[in-house]
């Protein structure tokens, strides 16, 4: 890996605003996937720096955004229970459920903590083996390899007390549904590095394919968004589809092969919910049946709770790059960081958050 700062490098990143308004014969619509990608593009000013020849709509690669509402509710009630430590990543914590949060259970006198990996979780449960340790295991890709170290780990030492509450999601189930709806605005992808990095690019060949459209590996600072962005209007100008690697110092085509293999051992694919999108086929993993026993879902007996989000919130719109956030009506007026009426305005990844942190209204 170099060093960072070239890809922060004003005239590099002046060359290639440059060149993309040279490749441009007309305004491209353009999804980046991810929501560090989403921030880094508005806190960098190149949605509107590219403005006149790139619209940028935001996909649904922020892991809290997408965390069911009902699943969130499940974590409030296994957190409430007096056996539990319930254990989380810090911004899980300030999402609201139906009627509170994570933070408000803990204030409450629940044993909530943050963690910055379930590793810690495991050493939690063998350090209280009186108590149920139960991790909330959400995200992309990335996140899953820790997560199946973990059960793994769990079952390696016979952890009885230990357990996943798992939501996990897989980008590629979600691009495809974005790509197969009627309403579908989206001509090119940028591919969020970070998942590529761990699963490689095999998955997004065939789906380049079949829907005809350019996918540009893309990294998460300033040069690496806009060399994304230029290849990827280059390839829609020159008509070509298929899968290129703007990101080659951190993936490959293969990926991590052995992450991938130790999650391949721990979770399988499974039909999952997208908040504000509803259920996506193949789009989540869930545990294996060998590692059934460490599933909090029903350990605790929640899989029963449902929720209703609110009418108000365009959550799914915006995460399927149909409008942009300051088009919802509740934008900075009834949803603010300070009161979220949906994820995207509380997660610190969310689309909304990012338009009302900097000022794109
Ligand atoms: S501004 Fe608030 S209510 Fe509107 S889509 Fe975003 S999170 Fe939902």
């Amino acid at each position: 890996m170099r060093h960072v700062d070239e890809y922060r490098d004003g005239e590099a990143a002046r060359a290639l605003l440059a060149a993309i308004a040279r490749a441009s014969h007309r305004r491209w619509t353009l999804m980046e996937i991810c929501g560090g990608q989403t921030h880094n593009l508005l806190r960098s000013g190149i949605d509107r720096l590219v403005g006149e020849t790139v619209e940028l709509v935001h996909g649904p690669g922020c892991p809290v955004c997408v965390t069911p509402l009902e699943q969130i509710d499940r974590a409030l009630a296994i957190a409430r229970r007096p056996e539990v430590i319930f254990t989380s990543f810090g911004d899980m914590l300030r999402v609201p459920g139906s009627t509170t949060d994570l933070l408000a259970v803990k204030a409450a006198g629940g044993d909530v903590r943050i963690v910055y990996s379930p590793l810690d979780a495991v050493k939690l449960a063998e350090r209280h083996p009186d108590r149920q340790v139960v991790f909330f295991a959400i995200g992309f890709e990335t996140t899953a390899p820790a997560n199946a170290m973990a059960a793994w780990q769990a079952a390696r030492l016979g952890l009885e007390n230990f357990s996943l509450l798992v939501s996990h999601v897989l980008v590629p189930p979600a691009m495809e549904a974005i790509l197969g709806s009627p309403h579908c605005r989206v001509e090119g992808f940028l591919a969020a590095g970070h998942v590529c990095a761990v699963m490689g690019y095999r998955e997004y060949e065939p789906l380049a394919e079949r829907y005809r459209i350019p996918i540009t590996i893309t990294g998460f600072e300033p040069v690496d968004l806009l060399r994304g962005i230029l290849f990827t209007v280059t390839a829609l100008e020159q008509g070509r589809v298929g899968v290129e690697n703007a990101y080659a110092r951190a993936v490959t085509r293969d990926g991590n092969t052995r992450a991938q293999d130790l999650v391949a051992s721990v979770f399988a694919p499974c039909d999952r919910k997208w908040r504000g999108i509803g259920e996506i086929p193949g789009s989540g993993l869930a545990l294996r049946p060998e590692y059934a026993a460490f599933d909090a879902e029903t350990r605790f007996d929640v899989g029963g709770i449902a929720a209703e989000e609110s009418p108000l919130c365009q959550a799914g719109r915006i995460l399927q790059g149909l409008c942009r956030p300051d088009e919802c009506a509740a934008f900075g007026h009834d949803c603010t960081p300070d009161r979220p009426l949906g994820a995207p305005m509380v997660s610190s990844e969310g689309a909304c958050a990012a338009y009302y942190l900097y000022g794109r209204s």
